[in-house]
């Protein structure tokens, strides 16, 4: 597991779960008699590592069947943030187009949509670096300028910025889920401003009068506004990232920033939103899928959510039949790293995207890890047709990005 550092998961939690297994005397706490009774040994839950006795088959897929367009992806990040909210026109970027041209390559990826591409000169410099010299496989999306959301007039300084952002060949608007759970009154700090806030109406509506998609994250898996206990199937992974829980404080619920963003996409018809992470509800797809019924302008996108949906691979594969038009690749991949092997781009994290939605496979996981990054599962294939895949892979996504085929 990386990033868990053993030391510290024993002093915060494992201390209460293996707490007669550390005392000092106490030789390799895996090998210690529990007091209940003989033969039961304790066991670190970090350490465990069971290994599949299915005997199933394996299918490779170690290129897409059809060309893709991974809409989700990050290779640049503003620069400087304060409690979550970025700021400023500086970006920091995580790659070169020489780094992932190839394996865009192998892997069929024939574009990436880079979200993060910031504002300003920072936006120019991210489509000068990318777009510029290779045109054909790079997509740059502009970000709200969050700095200025508590000043006066930021309604039109906001939708001008949208403009001017398009004309610098920007495609589209990455809100990131800075609104609502970071963003405050003051920016950084005081309330905390509601999706649906009213200063935030010239965006949507500029984004929609320009074509230009908004690609929306909004809220977090349900877990994570719940508490860290033994109880919470992402124990490991809110343990491992303290600063991911949105429990308690004052952070709304889960429902709550659902229902602040169904009130945004209701006002702004002609939009079209990108719902991201499966519309951040994939634990719930009967509520995504009256989310898409409820709103034609939306359409969702699958980034980090293959655990998810691969978990319950039946209802996963009517989800993909029923909403086969508007449901976009994406990854969420982001360049090196190692705190989230479910995002590290590389030829491993597409195989397995690959593998959920092209094999019948069975009981597989979900991310290049030694242990199941988001929760201790595995997923299923969902074995889509051609056709479907075809649309999934690049037709829906060159609809929304206005690309011709
Ligand atoms: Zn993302």
């Amino acid at each position: 597991m990386s990033g868990m550092n053993r030391r510290e998961w024993l002093g915060s939690v494992g201390a209460a779960v293996a707490a007669g297994a550390l005392r000092k005397t106490a030789p390799d706490p895996a090998q210690v008699k529990s007091p209940e009774g003989a033969g039961k040994m304790r066991l670190e839950l970090s350490e465990f590592q069971p290994k599949s006795m299915l005997h199933v088959g394996e299918t490779k897929v170690p290129q897409a069947r059809f060309p893709v367009i991974d809409i989700h992806t990050h290779l640049s990040f503003r620069a400087n943030s304060r409690n979550g909210v970025g700021l400023g026109e500086k970006l920091e970027f995580l790659a070169t187009p020489e780094t992932v041209l190839p394996v865009m390559d192998r892997k069929n990826i024939r574009m990436m949509v880079n979200l993060t591409g910031g504002s300003g000169s920072g936006l120019s410099q991210a489509i000068e670096r990318f777009e510029k010299p290779h045109a054909d496989r790079f997509v740059t999306f502009t970000e709200p300028l969050w700095d200025q959301s508590a000043g006066p007039g930021y309604e039109k300084i906001q939708a001008d910025a949208i403009a001017s952002a398009k004309t610098a060949g920007a495609r589209g608007l990455k809100v990131l889920k800075t609104l609502g759970l970071y963003l405050r009154e003051r920016v950084t700090e005081g309330p905390l401003v509601k999706i649906d806030d009213r200063r935030f109406d010239s965006m949507w509506e500029a984004c929609g009068s320009l074509n230009m998609p908004v690609a929306i994250h909004v809220s977090d898996p349900e877990a994570f506004f719940l508490p860290t206990d033994r109880f919470n199937e992402r124990f490991e992974e809110l343990n491992n990232h303290p600063d991911w829980s949105f429990h308690g404080k004052d952070f709304p619920s889960n429902a709550e920033l659902l229902e602040a963003r169904n009130r945004v996409l209701a006002r702004h018809p002609k939009t079209h939103f990108i719902l991201l992470h499966v519309g951040n509800d994939a634990e719930n797809l009967a509520y995504v899928g009256e989310c898409l019924d409820r709103f034609p302008n939306t359409s969702v996108e699958l980034g980090a959510r293959i655990g998810e949906l691969g978990r319950q691979p039946r209802a996963s594969r009517k989800f993909f039949d029923r909403y086969q038009d508007r449901i976009l690749f994406g990854t969420d991949a982001v360049p090196n790293g190692t705190d989230t092997p479910q995002q590290i781009f590389g030829d491993a994290l597409y195989e397995i995207y690959y593998r959920f939605l092209e094999s019948e496979d069975e009981y597989f996981d979900y991310a290049p890890a030694p242990v199941p990054p988001q929760g201790r599962w595995r997923i299923y294939g969902i074995g889509l047709p051609e056709p479907i895949l075809r649309k999934i892979y690049h037709e829906n996504a060159a609809r929304a990005l206005h690309l011709k085929t």
